[in-house]
């Protein structure tokens, strides 16, 4: 008997026809003889109402409560699943993250997982019962709820599937059956990916494809945990397989750019004629730092006359934080001033391999240059190429970028 992990998100709970639906599934794989634990998100849209709603009593809202709110979302829809799947006959029952006991750290909103304890679900499972853990949830050493950041069902998931040693991790989407070469929604001839390696989808992630939450992508690199990214409701499409990078590449052969990714969480800061010598970048990195600021790229000018700029970004949602502690640094170290702008994006591709292949940055940069789009700022890593340009042309960017590496039907 096998043990199937199976995540729906939040586009296939969106209302009783669908949560009924899924219900069905999973009674299918249940008579096939399998041990069902599922994972649900959110119904569709509810994580941005009861965020809406905090926000409209104080902003930013309280995190200690916000996690309480927010984390009310998959309560709800655990509770109607795992009615839904009793009221077709089969033995059920939800949990929530405290009484799993998935314990996290305290960072709300964001929390890492520190501990699961599996007692219960094992036991339920031995009784033959499926189970429906409430995903994106978890509670602190102190018994306080906590978050696990957007998309994070994707995380409890993952981390579930790992620590029972599951057979199989199955996510499943309702508006995609897989993942694609870039968002399916603004390319009309984007490829579903049959295997992406854990890196390449942990980077498309992190750049901004929505389709799988990163850390959970980190998660299961670390502990080898295939992911199956499937559509609800047609057990019969294959969808995508995140796995091994030997085992991915084996299937694309002499592909190079797996996807093109976008961005539109993105600002950017500069700070005008600071001295330049040592510890001034720590001195304004480190008050950013210390507000849980992630800065992304950092770029510093060439040194005229003991004096340089310095340009960084950091995701929108802070940037007026993050804008606010730059401007005071600036008057600490008598800089000539600030600029800023928060209507820029980021652009990227993705593909191990870059590796072993030259000339995409140069390629990626003329494409951009021939729709007339001014490249403001530029990042790489081993296996990505990013680049910063005004929001206004994401779209234009990503379906260039996407004919110029060749990755539609
Ligand atoms: P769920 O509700 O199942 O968690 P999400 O809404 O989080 O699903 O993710 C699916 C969305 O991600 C799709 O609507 C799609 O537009 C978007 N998306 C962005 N990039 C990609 C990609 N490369 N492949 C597939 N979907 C993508
Ligand atoms: N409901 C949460 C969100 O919308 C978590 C999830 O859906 O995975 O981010
Ligand atoms: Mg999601």
């Amino acid at each position: 008997m096998a043990l199937i992990v199976q995540k729906y998100g939040g586009t296939s709970l969106a209302n009783l026809d669908k949560i009924r639906q899924v219900a069905e599934h999973i009674i299918r794989t249940k008579k096939k003889g399998d041990d069902v634990l599922v994972v649900s998100s959110a119904m569709a849209g509810e994580t941005d109402r009861l965020i809406r709603l905090s926000r409209s009593i104080i902003d930013p809202p309280d995190e200690r409560e916000l996690d309480v709110v927010t984390s009310s979302g998959e309560q709800v829809s655990s509770g109607l699943l795992a009615m839904m799947i009793k009221s077709l006959g089969y033995d059920a029952v939800s949990f929530q993250g405290h009484q799993v006991r998935i314990i996290t750290d305290n960072a709300y909103s964001k929390a890492r997982i520190v501990k699961i304890d599996d007692e219960k679900i094992k036991k339920a499972l031995l009784n033959g019962k499926i189970v429906v853990v409430a995903g994106f949830q978890g509670v602190d050493e102190e018994g306080n709820v906590t978050t696990l950041g957007r998309g994070g069902s994707d995380l409890t998931a993952v981390s579930l599937a790992a620590v029972l040693k599951a057979d199989a991790c199955e996510l499943y989407k309702d508006d995609v059956d897989g993942v694609y070469t870039t968002d399916p929604g603004i390319c009309r001839n984007a490829r579903k990916l049959k295997k992406i390696s854990y890196d390449e989808m942990l980077e498309m992630a992190s750049l901004g494809s929505k389709v799988l939450q990163a850390r959970a992508v980190e998660f299961a690199k670390k502990f080898s945990v295939p992911i199956h990214v499937r559509p609800t409701g047609r057990p019969d499409t294959e969808g995508t397989w995140v796995v091994e990078e030997e085992e991915a590449m084996a299937e694309m052969e002499d592909i190079v750019i797996s996807g093109v990714t976008y961005d539109k969480n993105q600002a950017k800061i500069t700070i005008m004629q600071v001295p330049d010598r040592p510890g001034i970048a720590a001195k304004l990195f480190t008050p950013i730092g210390n507000e849980g600021i992630v800065v992304d790229m950092i770029v510093q000018n060439v040194s005229t006359e003991g004096y340089t700029d310095m340009t960084f970004t950091v995701p929108r949602t802070d940037f007026k934080k993050a804008l606010r502690i730059t401007e005071e640094v600036a008057k600490e170290l008598s800089a000539k001033g600030v600029t800023s702008n928060n209507h820029i994006a980021m652009v990227s591709l993705v593909g191990v391999g870059m590796k072993t292949h030259s000339g995409i940055a140069s390629r990626m940069f003329s494409a951009l240059a021939r729709e007339g789009i001014n490249i403001i700022m530029i990042s790489t890593s081993e296996i990505k190429v990013s680049c910063v340009i005004d929001e206004k042309y994401t779209e234009l960017a990503v379906r260039t970028l996407h004919d110029a590496f060749n990755l539609g039907e």
